[in-house]
C-alpha cells in the first residue's frame, strides 16, 4: 500500500498524458510563450502501462487520465484501451473538444463517468477564456455524452469578475439535464495570473445560489473533493471544490504522474520524483514511489494556507497547471 506519514492510503492515480492542448485557457497555461514537451520526453504507451501496473500492485484502484488535453495524443485510444484491462476504475478529464471521436473507445474501455471542463455558457466568453472559438463543439459533445448515458461532471473554474454571474445559469442547467456541475475555486499556479481578489469562494458561491434556490446537501463520499448539493426537483446536481478556502487534504488519496513521468504527491507540491528515467534505465521504481509518499506534506503541498488573501504567488514553487495534470 502507498501510505503517507499522516496514515492516508493513496489508491487514486491521476496520469497526465500530455502537456499539449487544443485550447489555451488563460488560468491554466503560463503567460509566456510555452513550448510543449517533445514526444521523446513523454511517457510512451508501454511505459504508462508498466508504471500503472506498478501502482496497481501497490493498491491503486482508480486511474484518471488528464493533461493538458489527454485526447490530443495520437495514441490516446491505445493508451485508454491498454489501461482498461487493469483492475481499476478508469476515468478521464477532458475539455470535450475531441470527444466525438472517442465515444466507442470510451464505451469499450468501460468508462462510465467523465469530467468535462466548461467555464461559461456564453460563446464569446468561451473564446475569451480559451482563446479558441470552440464553444459549440464542446457543448454539443457534452450533449452527445449525455445521450450516450455517460455520467457527466462539468468543471467550472469560478473567477470573480469573469463568470460568477453565470453560476445561476449553470445551476438552472441541472433542472432538465443530468449534468453534475462542479464549481471550482480558482487556484494559483505558476504563470496563471492568479490574484486573491479573483477567488470567488465556496461561501460566496453557496450564498449566491441560496438567494435563488432552496438547496439540499447531498452525501459526499469519503474521498470526495467536492461538496455536493441539489435543488429539489432538478435531475442534475451541483457541487463546490473549495481547495482555497476549505481544503480536503485530511482525506486525500491522490497521486499525480506528469506526462514526463514525474510523481507529485500533491497538486501544490514543490518536489517531484522522476520515475520515467529510472524506469528507462531498468531500475525498480517501487522504492522511489514509497520515498516520494514519505515526504508528503499534511496540507496543500506545505506551500499554501487557507488564508489565501495573504498568499504571494511568486513564493510558490510549482509547475503550471497544464504541465501538472489537473
Ligand atoms: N484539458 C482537460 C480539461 O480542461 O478538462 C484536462 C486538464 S485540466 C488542467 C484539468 C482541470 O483543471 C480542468 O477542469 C481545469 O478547469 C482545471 N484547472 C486548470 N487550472 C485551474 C486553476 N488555476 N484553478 C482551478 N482549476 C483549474
Ligand atoms: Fe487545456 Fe484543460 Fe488547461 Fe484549458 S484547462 S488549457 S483545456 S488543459
Amino acid at each position: 500500500m502507498i501510505i503517507d506519514p499522516y496514515n492516508r492510503v493513496h489508491n487514486y492515480l491521476r496520469i497526465s498524458l500530455t502537456d499539449n492542448c487544443n485550447l489555451r485557457c488563460f488560468y491554466c497555461m503560463p503567460e509566456e510563450e510555452y513550448d510543449f514537451t517533445p514526444a521523446s520526453r513523454l511517457m510512451q504507451p508501454n511505459e504508462i502501462e508498466t508504471i500503472a501496473k506498478q501502482f496497481v500492485q501497490l493498491g491503486v484502484t482508480k486511474i484518471r487520465l488528464t493533461g493538458g488535453e489527454p485526447l490530443v495524443r495520437k495514441d490516446a485510444a491505445a493508451i485508454i484501451t491498454a489501461l482498461s484491462k487493469l483492475p481499476v476504475t478508469l476515468t478521464l478529464t477532458t475539455n470535450a473538444l475531441r470527444l466525438h471521436h472517442f465515444t466507442d473507445v470510451l464505451t469499450n474501455a468501460g468508462i462510465k463517468s467523465l469530467n468535462i471542463s466548461l467555464d461559461t455558457l456564453q460563446e464569446e466568453k468561451f473564446l475569451l477564456v480559451t482563446r479558441r472559438n470552440e464553444f459549440k463543439q464542446v457543448y454539443n459533445n457534452i450533449q452527445l455524452m449525455l445521450q450516450r448515458g455517460f455520467h457527466v461532471k462539468v468543471n467550472v473554474v469560478v473567477m470573480k469578475g469573469l463568470n460568477e454571474n453565470e453560476i445561476l445559469d449553470f445551476v438552472a442547467w441541472t433542472k432538465e439535464q443530468p449534468v453534475h456541475v462542479r464549481f471550482i475555486e480558482f487556484m494559483p499556479f505558476t504563470g496563471n495570473k492568479w490574484t486573491s481578489n479573483k477567488v470567488f469562494s465556496y461561501h460566496e458561491i453557496l450564498e449566491l445560489i441560496q438567494k435563488q434556490y432552496a438547496i439540499i446537501k447531498l452525501q459526499d463520499d469519503a474521498h470526495d473533493t467536492a461538496k455536493a448539493f441539489q435543488v429539489p426537483g432538478h435531475i442534475g446536481t451541483f457541487s463546490v471544490i473549495s481547495t482555497m478556502t476549505a481544503p480536503f487534504c485530511s482525506t486525500c488519496n491522490r497521486l499525480r504522474l506528469t506526462a514526463d513521468g514525474k510523481l507529485k504527491n500533491c497538486l501544490f507540491s514543490k518536489e517531484e520524483t522522476d520515475l520515467l528515467t529510472p524506469l528507462r534505465n531498468g531500475a525498480d521504481i517501487i522504492p522511489l514511489i514509497h520515498e516520494n509518499i514519505a515526504s508528503k506534506a499534511k496540507e496543500l503541498g506545505g506551500q499554501l494556507t487557507t488564508n489565501f488573501e495573504t498568499l504571494h504567488t511568486d513564493e510558490i514553487k510549482n509547475r503550471s497547471m497544464i504541465t501538472i495534470g489537473g
